[in-house]
């Protein structure tokens, strides 16, 4: 069995009740159908005026919807058929006018209507029959309701289509009475699940579910899925589409809703099921009643984000508005009523015109780096926006590793915004990610050095994954945080360039420390407590850190090096190695190291043909002339300082490289780009 239901606008005149005949008589062609008919089209108001008249009265204020039915018969009908069809019609308006209770004169317009379409079937050969919703259907008693449907429908095994009434229903007293304005759904819907329908559809002039009303915002698209909450929720909050109650038996009847345009049956549908719709996390569509504009999504929306971007754009467009409610599944903003079309609009651009321009972030790491990123792409929307002319959206965050499986999931789900990964992670691991990322299509954006330090042959995966797949690989961030030092020995590079030697004072902590002059202890006790080492501060002395940089900084300027390929000569001798933090400081100022003021920590490379990559590389403390440009490097500054066959004088780059805003402005900086 087959339900159809077909809206006021679907029945207005004889042209579109015959595109409706069409439709009917083709599901009809393989299945059993039940046909709901909504009151032509103006019919159900028209008559709740005249309803308000005194009964002597109804008569002049019913004479256009005579002249209206009319016209249709006269175009549908001829001869004795027409004749008995007008004459129906004068009945039900004679019986409508003459009604005790006017509130009861607006059950008859789909009565008026589902006779002429009824006698029209009947009258092309369809086996029939007219089927009293009024009898049927008992208000707010679905089981009662499916009862006497079940029985109306198996006494007649003969027919094809049931043509019945929608909106029409009688209460507990059995009192005529209607299931509420746009009503004619939810009969649809009971029909359905009384008769364990295998299809319900909701014909009506247009395709679907919108993203918002198409008579208020032009641009307004069909959303092709949802789930029945979203649905009921959008109809509840003014997407006059469907009526709300409707969903409710369908749902629990376990029956798909289909709404369609009978205007252009291929123009596009909705289909309401118990499945998801679209992927968490972004808006489906923005409702309206009166000044209230609901902007709702299937759930997973970031409310904070969210409600920054609608207040922002209402302020762009000169509308006060405030936010009624925030949560996962929407947003209730309140504006006032005569700016509410014009607010509609502005957000329907922001939300659902612009997508294509939508950049989506999937970010791994919530710690200084990834929460300093947050607050700049927040504060900075705007002025990234025009300056890009793209939206940044912040789809989703893995705030400690046990969310990046879940935050993976979410990023390789199919869509058609950009979409860039962001690793501000200090995880050893997660480069394991990488590859399938790229592969996707994904941009990836790093602060972690971890991830671009691992063997080669790894990196060089990453690489050739990137290259294969077009997408983004970026980590300007994870050497000199701040300062862009990647990028000139990526262009010495491509240029053919060969680097002569290369020095890198890319330790903070220890460049502070030497070029202090202060006692070695004092000043490591001091960094430390200034969090600018590591927890166990023997971390930086020992080198592993500068090591990361250098392979980082080798392998951008071609060189394939390896930590195999690096001699590190830790700070301290081996036996400060030992033991815990405290017997660490312990021995410390029991034989406090001396260091003069002429040291830095470097990191370095030298063009060697004799060694076997083509370069001597090493780490550790050294002096530095009072010429050497590492020499004014003081404080926690860095620096890279590099000599090629083009740079016969020194190439330098250097200033302050440290801070959790510059590192997130850098890895905004390689987001945009
Ligand atoms: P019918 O007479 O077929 O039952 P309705 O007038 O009840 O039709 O509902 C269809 C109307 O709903 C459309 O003409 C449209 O103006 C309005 N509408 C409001 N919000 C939406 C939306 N989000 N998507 C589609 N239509 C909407
Ligand atoms: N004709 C009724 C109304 O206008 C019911 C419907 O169209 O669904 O409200
Ligand atoms: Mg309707």
């Amino acid at each position: 069995m087959k339900v159809l239901k077909f809206g006021g606008s679907s029945v207005a005149d004889a042209t579109c009740i015959s595109r409706v005949l069409d439709i009917v008589e083709a599901a009809a062609a393989g299945d059993r159908v039940v046909l709901v008919l909504s009151a032509i089209k103006g019919c159900t108001d028209a008559l709740i005026e005249a309803g308000r008249l005194p009964a002597g009265e109804r008569d002049r204020a019913l004479a256009p919807m005579y002249l209206r039915h009319r016209d249709i018969i006269d175009r549908l009908f001829t001869g004795d058929q027409a004749r008995d069809a007008i004459e129906e019609v004068c009945a039900l308006l004679d019986a409508a006018a003459a009604e005790p209770d006017g509130d009861t004169c607006q059950t008859y317009g789909e009565l008026l209507s589902t006779r002429i379409v009824d006698r029209k079937l009947t009258l092309e050969g369809n086996r029939t029959a007219w089927l009293d919703s009024r009898e049927l259907i008992v208000r707010d008693n679905p089981d009662e309701s499916y009862a006497r449907i079940c029985k109306a429908v198996e006494s007649r095994p003969d027919v094809k289509i049931f043509v019945a009434p929608g909106f029409v229903a009688s209460d507990a007293s059995g009192r005529v009475c209607t299931l509420g304005r746009g009503g004619s759904d939810l009969s649809a819907a009971l029909y359905a699940a009384a008769l364990d329908a295998e299809s319900l559809q909701i014909w009506t002039d247009v395709p679907g579910v919108m993203t918002t009303n198409p008579r208020e915002v032009p641009a307004a698209r069909t959303i092709e899925a949802m789930s029945y909450d979203l649905a009921f929720r959008m109809a509840e909050n003014g997407a006059k589409v469907l009526y709300a109650p409707t969903v409710l038996p369908a749902r629990k009847a376990g029956i798909d809703i289909t709404i369609l345009d009978t205007f252009h049956p291929d123009g596009g549908s909705t289909v309401i099921s118990a499945g998801a719709g679209a992927p968490g996390g972004a808006f489906s569509g923005i409702c309206r009643m009166g000044g209230k504009l609901y902007l709702a999504a299937e759930g997973g929306i970031d409310t904070a984000w969210e409600e920054a971007a609608c207040l922002r754009t209402l302020e762009r467009a000169g509308i006060e508005g405030k936010v009624l409610e925030a949560a996962g599944d929407h947003i209730l903003l309140e504006v006032p009523e005569g700016n509410a079309t014009l607010a509609l609009k502005a957000l329907h651009m922001e939300f659902f015109e612009k997508e294509s321009n939508t950049v989506e972030i999937y970010l791994a790491g919530f710690g200084a780096v990834g929460s300093a990123l947050c607050e700049l792409l927040e504060s900075n929307a705007e002025r990234i926006e025009a300056q890009s002319g793209a939206r940044f959206v912040l789809k989703a965050v893995a705030r400690h590793e046990s969310e990046d499986d879940a935050l993976m999931e979410a990023l390789m789900k199919p869509g058609s915004a950009r979409k860039v990964f962001v690793d501000c992670t200090n995880s050893k691991t997660i480069y394991h990610y990488y590859i399938p990322v790229l592969e996707a299509g994904v941009d990836i954006v790093s602060s972690n050095r971890r991830a671009l330090a691992v063997p080669y042959a790894e990196y060089a995966s990453i690489k050739a994954a990137a290259l294969r797949s077009g997408a983004a690989l970026r980590y300007e961030t994870t050497v000199g945080t701040s300062l862009p030092m990647l990028g000139p020995l990526a262009t010495a590079a491509s240029g053919g360039d060969r680097i002569r030697s290369l020095e890198a004072v890319v330790s903070c902590t220890l460049n502070r420390i030497f070029s202090s002059g202060e006692d070695f202890c004092a000043a490591l006790k001091k960094a430390h407590a200034e969090g600018l080492t590591e927890k166990d501060p023997r971390t930086d002395l020992g080198g592993v850190d500068a090591l990361r940089k250098l392979l980082i900084l080798s392998r951008e300027a071609g060189i394939p090096l390896d930590a195999d390929d690096v001699e590190i000569k830790p700070v301290l001798p081996e036996e400060y190695f030992e033991g815990s933090v405290e017997e660490f400081y312990r021995r410390l100022e029991a034989a406090a190291p001396k260091f003069g003021t002429d040291l830095r920590f470097v990191a370095s490379l030298v063009a060697d043909p004799a060694a076997p990559k083509g370069y001597k590389a090493f780490i550790g403390v050294r002096a530095v002339g009072p010429d050497h440009p590492a020499r004014t490097i003081t404080g926690t500054d860095n620096a890279i300082i590099m000599y090629s066959d083009f740079h016969t004088s020194p190439l330098v780059i250097r200033g302050s490289g440290e801070g959790a805003r510059g590192a997130a402005a850098s890895v905004l900086h390689d987001i945009l780009r």
